[in-house]
């Protein structure tokens, strides 16, 4: 981006302002402004108009009883004074996405103006990665930014067939994007080792290429949350009433054997705490993994797994987190989640790079206040999976493909 004059020109920025509104529709959580601010910041700095184009929820997916739009919950205007607080300059807003107001507002912008475009996804053509909304977009400005990382994995008409209506030398990615871009490569291409990649979450059936890919890769694989107990069924234990895909058995079992084939070492919780119900008041007892009493489940891993987890952890010189060790919502099965974000932090605060890559496992980290403590946190989890699984985002090829 600091190759391009942006002086008295327009840049069109897709950013990701799709941040969680309360039912007064307050913001109530502005990460995702806040991340965005530097490249907006940048480029008013030096003498250019700022165009923002963004999506913000499902609107088409959550359309009124008559089929309208739901335009007083989804339009962008609710993060506009979020906004021009934090610039602190006045930020305009156009209620269309594209058309003659949203044309008229953005021929009439000056150098060190702002304007907020209507919500990309109130047209139905976003998703579809149209051509012709993707002209009318790209019309609006002469320069292309993406810096939504968020949405970088969707081929949709704002983040991907956009960029194909500018020249080389007049698209970029934005600084966020870019950060993301760079973290995510300090795991995949010559990661300092030891490199440990740690998993967890509900299901194996969501993270079947992320383990797959992290297999050629890591040095170990530390699983846990709900998919460890799939893998210990798959070797033959008894998990009780433990979260279970029985259709993904024999995929555990292939993966355990890549793994040992490839000399990754993998670590499953050697014990649980196992509960009789799926809730805080459950009767709750330390169990084998792998010998879960009939009617209990496990809902996080136990001391011993948290012990053996936290040695591989801080021997550590890379690591990379996605997904809970239990269900961390209920502060009974929180420990373990808790105990590995603390030794996340530990470890880098010993030198280690540490990446957050999305999802829940953000959620923990932010919630003990530990984000500052660990080396990077994602600002999007299903992009930042598909980057771990060493997949080409749509959002990034569309820039960097003629470059
Ligand atoms: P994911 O979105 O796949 O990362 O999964 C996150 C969800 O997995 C969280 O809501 C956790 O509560 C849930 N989870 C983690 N461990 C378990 C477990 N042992 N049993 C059931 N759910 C779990």
């Amino acid at each position: 981006m600091k190759n391009i004059d942006f002086k008295d020109k327009k840049a069109l920025i897709r950013v990701d302002f799709n941040v969680p509104l309360d039912k007064n529709y307050n913001i109530t959580d502005d990460t995702r402004i806040q991340a965005a601010l530097p490249t907006i910041q940048y480029i008013l700095d030096n003498g250019g108009a700022v165009i923002l184009m963004s999506h913000l929820g499902r609107p088409l997916k959550k359309l009124n009883e008559d089929g309208s739009i739901n335009v007083a919950k989804f339009t962008l205007k609710h993060t506009v004074n979020r906004l021009s607080e934090s610039l602190g300059r006045p930020v305009q807003f156009v209620t269309e996405t594209v058309g003659n107001a949203a044309s008229a507002a953005a021929s009439a912008l000056k150098a060190g103006e702002v304007l907020v475009l209507e919500n990309t996804r109130f047209q139905k053509e976003e998703s579809k990665g149209d051509e012709s909304f993707a002209k009318q977009l790209a019309a609006l400005g002469d320069i292309y930014i993406n810096d939504a990382f968020g949405t970088a994995h969707r081929a949709h008409a704002s983040t991907t067939t956009v960029a194909q209506f500018f020249d080389a030398d007049s698209k970029s990615f934005g600084f966020l994007l870019n950060k993301e871009l760079e973290n995510a490569k300090k795991v995949t291409e010559n990661p300092a080792r030891p490199l440990t990649s740690i998993v967890g979450g509900a299901k194996v059936s969501d993270k079947i290429l992320l383990l797959d890919k992290m297999i050629e890769f890591v040095d170990n694989l530390i699983i846990g949350g709900g998919m460890a107990y799939t893998f210990m069924k798959a070797q033959g234990g008894n998990i009780g009433h433990s979260l279970c895909e029985e259709d993904k058995l024999d995929l555990a079992l292939n993966l355990l054997e890549k793994a040992k084939a490839r000399g990754v070492k993998v670590y499953l919780p050697e014990d649980s705490i196992a509960a009789d119900q799926f809730s805080e008041s459950a009767d709750k007892q330390a169990a084998a993994s792998n010998d879960i009493p009939d009617g209990y489940m496990g809902l996080d891993i136990g001391p011993k797994a948290i012990e053996s987890f936290k040695e591989v952890v801080l021997a550590s010189k890379t690591i990379v987190w996605n997904g809970p060790m239990g269900v961390f919502e209920m502060e009974s099965y929180a420990k373990g989640t808790k105990t590995i974000a603390e030794t996340v932090a530990a470890a880098t605060q010993k030198g280690a790079f540490s990446l957050i890559g999305g999802g829940d496992s953000v959620a923990a980290v932010k919630t003990m206040k530990l984000d500052d403590q660990v080396s990077y946190v994602s600002t999007g989890g299903g992009a930042m999976l598909e980057l771990l699984e060493g997949k080409v985002l749509p959002g990034v090829k569309a820039i960097s493909e003629e470059k």
